[in-house]
């Protein structure tokens, strides 16, 4: 278990305030000066040790992404950093938690991360109905300003710094990076086709790197105690502390700041109580928030909650959010619902899936009623393979994915539904 003392949110909770002087109780602002002073490579390489990989679901290696911006700076094409807030994903809301309890953690990361980055502007792009939240940020920045931690010698660094919020329309596709880039440029929301990439041609056609909130947040507490003791936890490759949100079937739903890398019932039995009724009534997880395929309970026995792990049992950490089911769950009707959020929040913009999200949860709403022949799970699986992997962003896996886990792991279940189905249908005819 995670010691107190290797803890960064430690007002994860808000049982204290989220201003500034509290904030500066718990360290943040502390020698900020001293982590620009190391230089940009230097922060480069601190993160590039630490391992951090990015918290907003994909995983990428965070000290590579940052290496791809250029090295030098271009007057007639900026450098931006943006920090994606636009948590939506269902059974996520660690992000939240940053934004309205330690918002002034975030700024901090993002004046750090903005210099290693040659950036002297950032975007934090906020979920829209995120208002309270944003309402924190905005406050915390304003806050900032005034203590001469931001704007000209950004908290005396020498480095000229401006932050900005801008509030989402409430769209889930704006959580995509660069579906994300278009809506802050003013546009619709939908995701642009790549390459090219950000870190070549992002906001207003200039280098961005779009990070997670987390992310950001964790990056002066890494350079503060070094990239080393932020590898210290974990596994080589999934190395650090994260946060988890655990929602569900559980006695204390809670979100938790952990070592990556923990057993995944540790962290249900330790953190949220337990499973309702016990471990033995557990019918299955999605570790990773909705999209990340559904794991049975033999597989949450022993699964380890990082990217590694996870991915070798066919599934993903995700956005590090589980959602409990217990053995009160219809599990075929729980992953419809999923695939009726997917369908409605596709941009429209790909045939695979504008078309095949709705296919999907038509066909699922007659699974839940067993209102099916067998061969159409079949269909239904193949359906899924068509729009995994060809269309422009991730949501068309996203919306495929947990119906193959339902698919991999509770065909029996579907199979037999059918069955029951036919069988009334064939008494209530002899009838
Ligand atoms: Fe839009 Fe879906 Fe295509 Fe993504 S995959 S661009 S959400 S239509």
């Amino acid at each position: 278990m995670l010691a107190d003392k290797d803890r960064i949110f430690t007002n994860l909770y808000g049982w204290q305030g989220w201003d500034l002087a509290p904030a500066r109780a718990r360290g943040v602002w502390n020698d900020t000066k001293k982590l620009v002073a190391m230089g940009r490579d230097a922060i480069v390489e601190e993160v590039k040790t630490s391992g951090l990989r990015g918290r907003g679901g994909a995983g990428f290696p965070t000290g590579l992404k940052w290496s791809f911006m250029p090295k030098e700076p271009d007057p007639k094409r900026p450098s931006y950093l943006v920090i994606n807030a636009d948590e939506s994903e269902p059974g996520t809301c660690k992000d939240r938690e940053i934004l309205r309890f330690d918002p002034h953690r975030l700024i901090e990361g993002a004046l750090v991360s903005s210099f290693a980055l040659g950036a002297h502007a950032c975007y934090i792009y906020i979920r829209g109905e995120f208002y309270n939240e944003a309402s924190n940020v905005q406050k915390a920045i304003d806050e900032a300003y005034d203590a001469g931690l931001l704007g000209k010698n950004a908290a005396g660094s020498g480095w000229d710094f401006d932050l900005y919020l801008h509030r989402g329309a409430g769209a889930y596709i704006c959580g995509e990076e660069t579906a994300l880039l278009e809506s802050l440029e003013g546009k619709k929301g939908q995701p642009r086709n790549k390459p090219p990439f950000p870190a070549g041609a992002g906001l207003y056609g200039c280098p961005t790197t779009v990070n997670n909130v987390e992310t950001i947040a964790v990056v002066p507490e890494i350079l503060r105690r070094g990239g080393n003791w932020f590898a210290g936890f974990g596994r080589p490759k999934n190395s650090g502390t994260k946060l988890f949100c655990i929602s569900g079937h559980v006695e204390q739903p809670c979100d938790v700041e952990e070592e990556l890398g923990i057993p995944m019932k540790e962290l249900i039995e330790r953190h949220a109580g337990g499973v309702r009724g016990g471990w033995d009534n557990l019918l299955a997880v999605l570790p990773g928030g909705s999209s990340t395929p559904i794991l049975p309970r033999t597989q949450c026995e022993s699964v380890l909650m990082d990217f590694d792990s996870l991915r070798e049992a066919k599934s993903a950490l995700g956005t590090g959010g589980l959602i409990v089911m217990d053995k009160s769950t219809d599990v075929i009707y729980a992953i419809a619902r999923l695939s009726h959020f997917y369908m409605h929040e596709s941009c429209g913009q790909c045939t695979p899936c504008r078309e095949g999200t709705g296919w999907l949860w038509r066909v699922m709403q007659r699974m839940v009623k067993g209102n099916a022949r067998v061969e159409e799970i079949d269909m239904l699986l193949e359906v899924t393979k068509e729009i995994e992997g060809h269309t422009i962003c991730a949501h068309g896996d996203a919306s495929a994915w947990p119906i193959q886990g339902l698919i991999r792991h509770f065909r029996p279940e579907m199979e037999k539904r059918i069955r029951a189905y036919r069988d009334a249908a064939h008494r209530d005819a002899a009838e």
